[in-house]
């Protein structure tokens, strides 16, 4: 299936300690969302799990203050997309821009300017709000993959390339095909925006590739420092969470992990970001060798599985079949 799918608080960006803030939207302030969101990983949320509705109407933007001098801005998009923005010295850049008036609210709120645009890939609710926001940001390098499916970018970016946002915000790019061909993700100091490739629990279904090659692009997230920060682009963690869970019911790290989840979707929270240790000791996708896992891939398959590729092809199967 093709994938459909530092606003400055008073005090301004330097005055943001707290990990996030939350405060409640009047009606005349709620988020516009898009009618038929994307879905870039599996079956739609159920009622009340999303990002619209009573959990998203008391969600502002949220603040979150990285170790590294970087502040990173969440904004919710369509159902279930998450745009981060990232406070520069002299502005804001933005990762996978799939709606303008999301990007273009949160400058208004900061009064900033949009310094850059970066792209992970070619899916509509990722690159959906990039003309608009060239049109009203001309200025504005637009930096992404090589890939004939995304148009306007200013700027095209390949494994192991440095991109320089301004002094303490340096990111590498690391090719992650899988999802799509072309996926890439950037990595900061202590993060990583990893588009669809990874999900918190989850993974990005494999669209464009092999299971190897999807399984090689995780795999290469998984070694990054287990304190590296992960910003995926979509709120899918509670499904994941089922989905894990049913496979792995024993993990008691999993276990805790899904209670934190609940906790913080209760209170209008995104379970985003997550960081690669956690994921390395909960997501079935990053674990396909633990004996549990691959067991449970062997009775959905009916068959004794050969190796850990044919776990994980198994196990996105499984899921995409959910
Ligand atoms: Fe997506
Ligand atoms: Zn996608």
């Amino acid at each position: 299936m093709q994938c459909r799918a530092d606003r400055s608080v008073a005090g301004g960006p330097t005055a943001i300690s707290a990990i996030f803030q939350t405060q409640g939207l009047g009606a005349t302030k709620r988020p516009r969302f898009d009618r038929n969101p994307p879905l870039c990983d599996h079956s739609p949320p159920r009622k009340g799990q999303g990002l619209r509705g009573s959990h998203y109407a008391s969600l502002k933007p949220l603040y979150l203050n990285g170790s590294s001098r970087m502040l990173v801005t969440i904004l919710p998009a369509f159902t279930d997309n998450y745009i981060f923005a990232l406070n520069l010295c002299n502005g804001v850049a933005v990762v996978d821009p799939g709606d303008a008036s999301v990007v273009a609210r949160h400058l208004q709120e900061v009064g900033g300017q949009l310094r850059a645009i970066l792209i992970t890939h070619h899916h509509p609710d990722h690159i959906g709000g990039m003309a608009r926001l060239s049109t009203q940001w001309p200025a504005a390098r637009r930096i992404g993959p090589v890939d004939s499916r995304i148009t306007g970018l200013t700027e095209w970016v390949h494994d192991g390339e440095e991109v320089v946002l301004d002094d303490d915000c340096v990111l590498r790019v690391m090719a992650t095909p899988g999802h799509t061909r072309s996926h890439i993700v950037y990595l900061g100091k202590d993060q990583v925006f990893c588009g669809d490739v990874l999900f918190s629990l989850g993974c990005g279904r494999n669209f464009e590739g092999d299971a190897a090659q999807m399984l090689s692009s995780l795999e290469k997230l998984a070694a990054l420092p287990d304190s590296t920060r992960v910003y995926c682009a979509h709120e899918y963690t509670l499904a994941n969470a089922r989905f894990a869970s049913k496979l792995d019911p024993n993990n008691a790290d999993l276990r805790q992990r899904v209670a934190d989840i609940h906790d913080l979707r209760q209170r209008g929270l995104p379970s985003i970001p997550t960081n690669i240790g956690s994921e390395r000791r909960c997501n079935p996708f990053l674990r396909c060798d633990d004996p549990s896992i691959w067991a449970a891939a062997n009775r959905y398959a009916e068959e004794i599985l050969p190796n850990r590729t044919a776990v994980f092809a198994t196990l996105r199967a499984w899921k995409s079949a959910l």
